[in-house]
This record gives structure tokens, C-alpha cells and sequence, in this order.
């Protein structure tokens, strides 16, 4: 399935067929054995495979399939199940979906509530996408930049993003108006125990409060815990799903990695955007 991508080339939908999607101007992408597409612009397609590694995805599906980030993704799943009320059939996409961990419960929560949704989700990181598409059929996937979605112009009822890149023009243009967008970002003291092993002198998070430009902030609301991970294995998944793998001092690295048992608070904030209607 295509789902609501477009051509990356032209913008024009694109059709299904045998082993490819191909728009009607006739540029076709092939659907990979696991049944995604490559779906950059012309101008990045021959760039070095970026994003996550296939070791990190690996890794990271064993850390959240241990169920510790569980609390989030179904707080996550009811968030867009109530926005989404009154839409029967609504195309929703997941921008940065990463291994599809919360795309494939966003499908099975809005089946759930009696919805036919149409669920897309992309990521830079074509092993993501790769394990995703995999596992999860009854989901469009595809290999695409957050700097260009390969979607047309207010096509989606709904957005998600779960700490992926943000590009607030591309976000605005995808959505159809009177739709929603779901962010989830750390809160404060998310992954705190982990920093104070990291660094010498841990640092909060920023407590961010972003505007986007044709949307309103409908709520905010954080989800807060504590989790105790213990097995070296998934210590090491968790440090390679954040931003401090790739600019911890060794000498912090080499203490994580001393432990068998990490005990740190944990935080999503969500922020739920309408978008407003057009004048
Ligand atoms: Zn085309």
C-alpha cells in the first residue's frame, strides 16, 4: 500500500503496482521485498545511508519491546484516538516512525475505537524502515526526509511525531484543516539518571514552549515515571536512542557501561496542535 505518499519527484499520488508505486507522469519507485519504497528527492537519493544503524535498530526494537516506554505509547494511542473522534476513516502519519513501535499500536488502537484508518509512517534511517515494513503490514512505510514528506498539500487528519526531527513548514503543509498534530518530546528530567552517570555536573532539559506557525496548542501534558533497566544490553539500546551517545566524553560512556542496573526517571511531554483553518 501507498497510503497518502506522493511522488517525490512531480507530487502527484502514487498508485500501487506489481513491485512498485508509480504516479501518473510515470516515475516509479520500487517496493522493497519488505514492501516499502525509497521515496527522497531526486537530489538526496544517491546520499549515504543515513539515520540509525540496523545494530541500533535492533537494539533499540529489544529495549522497547521490553515494554519500558509502554506508559508513553499508550498515552500516546489515546491522544490521537480522542483528537481523531468523528473521523471515520482518517489518514494519519507518523513523521520519523523509526522501527514502527508506536505507528503499529497507533493502527491497532484507531481499528480498535472502530476507526479504517490510513496509517503511513517514514523515516530517514532506511533499517528502520526496513524492520518496520517487516513487521508490520496494514502500514505504508517509506524511506523519506522529514525536510521533504513525500505527502500532498492538507492531506493528513493527523500527525504524529515522537522525537523526531521538526519541520514546522513541512508539518503545516501536510495538514488538512482543523487537524492535529502530536508531538511527544523529553520532559525535563527525562533519562536524569542516566546523565548523572553520563556527566559530571547533569543538566535538566529544557522546558520548551514552541509555537508553530498555523497551529494552536489544544493541551499539554506530561507523563512521568520511573524505570529501572536491568540488563547491560539494554542500557547500551537506551544510550544509542539519545542525542548523548554521539557527545558523551568517553570516560561517561565507560561508566554506563560499567553497570548492570540503571535506575533513572523517565518523561514524555505531549503537545497536542490543531491546525487552524485556512483563511
Ligand atoms: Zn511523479
Amino acid at each position: 500500500m501507498s497510503g497518502l505518499f506522493t511522488c517525490p519527484v512531480c507530487g502527484r499520488p502514487l498508485e500501487r503496482e506489481e513491485r512498485t508505486w508509480a504516479c501518473k507522469k510515470g516515475h516509479s519507485f520500487d517496493v522493497a521485498a519488505e514492501g516499502y519504497a525509497y521515496l527522497l528527492p531526486p537530489n538526496k537519493k544517491h546520499s549515504k545511508d543515513p539515520g540509525d544503524t540496523r545494530q541500533m535498530v535492533a537494539a533499540r526494537r529489544a529495549f522497547l519491546e521490553a515494554g519500558y516506554y509502554e506508559p508513553f505509547r499508550r498515552r500516546l494511542c489515546e491522544l490521537a484516538c480522542e483528537a481523531l473522534q468523528g473521523v471515520p476513516a482518517p489518514a494519519v502519519l507518523d513523521a520519523g516512525c523509526g522501527e514502527g513501535w508506536y505507528t503499529s499500536a497507533l493502527l491497532d488502537t484507531l481499528h480498535g475505537a472502530g476507526m479504517t484508518p490510513e496509517l503511513c509512517g517514514f523515516d530517514i534511517s532506511k533499517s528502520a524502515v526496513r524492520a518496520a515494513a517487516k513487521r508490520h503490514k496494514g502500514i505504508a512505510f517509506a524511506v523519506a526526509s522529514a525536510f521533504s514528506i513525500p505527502a500532498a498539500d492538507a492531506s493528513a487528519d493527523l500527525v504524529v511525531n515522537v522525537f523526531a526531527p521538526i519541520v514546522p513548514e513541512e508539518l503545516s503543509r501536510v495538514a488538512k484543516p482543523g487537524s492535529f498534530l502530536l508531538l511527544a518530546i523529553p520532559t525535563p528530567r527525562h533519562l536524569y539518571g542516566m546523565k548523572e552517570i553520563l556527566y559530571e555536573k547533569p543538566y535538566e532539559n529544557e522546558y520548551r514552549e514552541t509555537t508553530y506557525p498555523g497551529f494552536s496548542l489544544v493541551r499539554r501534558e506530561a507523563v512521568t515515571g520511573e524505570i529501572t533497566v536491568n540488563s547491560p544490553e539494554h542500557i547500551e539500546a537506551l544510550f544509542s536512542m539519545t542525542p548523548y551517545y554521539w557527545k558523551t566524553p568517553r570516560e561517561g560512556a565507560e561508566r554506563l557501561r560499567r553497570l548492570s542496573s540503571l535506575h533513572t526517571e523517565i518523561g514524555f511531554d505531549f503537545l497536542l496542535y490543531r491546525r487552524e483553518d485556512r483563511p
